[in-house]
């Protein structure tokens, strides 16, 4: 198991990661593009502690199973167990914000889903949560107003705001909690905003969360 960075005022310390629970479509234009129904309620996915990798590292993408898309999400650590709990116990158990790729396999993906079949392979496989390190969650003032920001090879693909979740960082760990309890060491994917797309061998990737976190980094094949 890896260890993973988390800075709180500017003291590097390590936790040990557990699940990382997502939610997908949790922007109208990011279901928009890739012609999903908005959802009424969160679409909620599990990737495995296994799926983990440091986005400070080459990001390794697997090169013979269709295209990989990026997808990039404020990522929340969890401090403190939570079950069925309330929004002030949710705000209470974050303890480091970061940025995360969702790596989807997005032809796979679209193949298990024509056959209505669980997207696990397009999604948990291994390496597909590069996570940056956590910053403390006092580094972002407002989570409902953090810029998300990806540039490929120097252009901006991605460039949403966390203000336009469907459903908000708070409410979003209440209703996560109800189905599968959150330990300390687990990680919460937020939702990408619109302007997913393919990355490749060679790309070179910055990733930024408003001023809180700016990660640099490139892609390689996964051996
Ligand atoms: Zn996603």
């Amino acid at each position: 198991m890896i260890d993973y960075a988390h800075i709180i005022d500017g003291v590097r310390s390590t936790f040990t990661p557990g699940k990382i629970v997502c939610v997908g479509r949790n922007y109208a234009e990011h279901a928009k593009e890739l012609n999903n129904p908005v959802p009424t309620e969160p679409v909620l996915f599990i990737k495995p502690s296994t799926a983990l990798a440091r986005l400070e590292s080459p990001v390794a993408i697997p090169t013979t199973m269709g295209s990989c898309h990026f997808e990039t999400e404020m990522a929340i650590l969890i401090g403190q167990p939570l079950s069925c709990c309330s929004e002030p116990q949710a705000a209470e158990s974050i303890v480091g914000v970061g940025i995360a790729l969702d790596l989807t396999l997005r032809d796979l993906q679209s193949t298990l889903k024509e056959k209505s079949l669980p997207w696990e392979k397009a999604k948990a496989f291994d390496g597909a949560c590069p996570v940056s390190a956590f910053v403390a969650p006092q580094a972002v003032s407002d989570f409902q107003n953090q810029q998300i920001q990806l540039y490929q090879n120097g252009e901006l693909k991605q460039d949403g705001n966390s203000g336009d979740m469907l459903t908000p960082v708070l409410p979003l760990l209440v209703y996560i909690s109800q189905f599968f309890t959150l330990l300390p060491g687990d990680i919460v994917l937020t939702g990408t905003p619109a302007g997913v797309g393919p990355i490749n061998p060679g790309d070179s990737l910055q990733l930024r969360l408003s001023d809180a976190v700016d990660v640099s980094t490139s892609v390689i094949a996964k051996e």
